[in-house]
């Protein structure tokens, strides 16, 4: 029977939902197989998280050359496991990583690659949102295994619970895929918000914040959401660059996305456009950013902020 690759998707050794998302979609082609690269000794405990998502069969690698080695010997791995099991295409998460490794994949499989597809069909013609969202591309791939990587949040998870079968595979990491070591890794930042690509509901500040984002986290932390900024905030040094929501940033599509003080520049509405509903806080009633709010409130962001958070708080039990 025919079946699609996932790349099962690990935040450190926690699953992330993304994974459910590539299932799903990946369910609607064949069966889903989800590969699970972990570190040694940690083989069953990664494939143990993978419960939720239309997930068939699970394919567990252990190895320390993941760490090691970064991309290079996922990359391998993945190949091999190409060769294989003959699958009808491979899908992966469309972030930095993922995205490397799936040109890197392409190359060695002498396969056709698309990059931040947010949708595809059963028949894996694959959708990308182009030139800052203002174009919709729809494409296939004809040469090898379709190799898709697939923006985070843009697919609605189906999240049922699961027991897929799991098969644990020994691989050598090809000595090519050796050749770079990664000598150490900086963990992401601990602030207790969840991640930006990941939350459901997204707080960004802009220029309006004019440096000071106390208001926009504590309206964060009342949703328990994640924090965003445009790029003229990160640019100014008044938030990192790892939160910049953009055309040059992340690409976010959270269920809220509350853009305070920002302007709505084409290049900023490229990454957060497609979130399912928009809420604008800035005290010019003209800003473009009004055009694609679903609610909009004229203001100013630190009185408008500090009276939203409160009545939040009031309405929590
Ligand atoms: C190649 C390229 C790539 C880019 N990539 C990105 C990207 O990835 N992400 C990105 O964001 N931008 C990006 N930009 C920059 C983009 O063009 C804009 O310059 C930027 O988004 C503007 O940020 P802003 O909306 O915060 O600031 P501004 O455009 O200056 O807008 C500030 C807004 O705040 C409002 N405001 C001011 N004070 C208050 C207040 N007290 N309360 C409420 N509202 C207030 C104002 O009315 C105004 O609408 C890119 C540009 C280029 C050329």
């Amino acid at each position: 029977m025919s079946n699609v690759l996932i790349l099962a998707d690990f935040i450190g050794a926690k699953l992330s939902r993304t994974t459910a998302e590539l299932a799903t979609v990946a369910a609607r082609i064949a069966e889903v197989t989800a590969v699970v690269l972990a570190p040694v000794g940690k083989g069953s405990e990664y494939a143990a998280a993978v419960s939720h998502g239309p997930i068939t069969n699970v394919i567990v690698v252990e190895s320390d050359s993941f760490t090691t080695h970064g991309v290079a010997a996922s990359a391998d791995v993945l190949n091999q496991i190409i060769t294989l099991k003959a699958p009808s295409a491979v899908l992966i998460a469309s972030h930095a990583f993922g995205k490397e490794v799936a040109g890197r994949l392409a190359v060695k499989s002498n396969s056709g690659i698309i990059t931040d597809a947010v949708d595809i069909s059963a028949d894996l013609i694959a959708t990308q949102l182009v030139f800052g969202g203002s174009t919709t591309v729809h494409s296939k791939i004809s040469h090898g295994v379709p190799i898709i990587t697939v923006r985070p949040n843009s697919i609605t998870p189906d999240l049922q619970e699961v027991h897929p079968t799991i098969e644990t595979l020994t691989m050598d990491i090809g000595e090519n895929a050796k050749k770079s070591v990664v000598t150490s890794v900086q963990p992401p930042e601990e602030g207790g918000r969840p991640e930006l690509t990941e939350a459901d509901i997204v707080v960004s500040g802009g220029r309006g914040t004019n440096g000071d984002f106390t208001a926009v986290e504590a309206f964060a932390d009342s949703l328990g959401a994640a924090v965003g900024a445009s790029r003229a905030a990160t640019d100014a040094g008044w938030y990192p660059h790892t939160h910049q929501v953009g055309q040059t940033g992340k690409t976010v599509s959270p269920q809220l996305y509350v853009a305070c003080g920002i302007s709505g520049a084409i290049q900023h509405r490229a990454g957060m456009q497609t979130s399912k509903a928009i809420l604008v806080i800035n005290k010019d009633p003209e800003a473009p950013i009004f055009e694609i709010a679903d609610f909009g409130v004229v203001g100013d962001l630190f009185t408008v902020l500090p009276k939203a958070t409160e009545g939040i708080k009031a309405r929590k039990p």
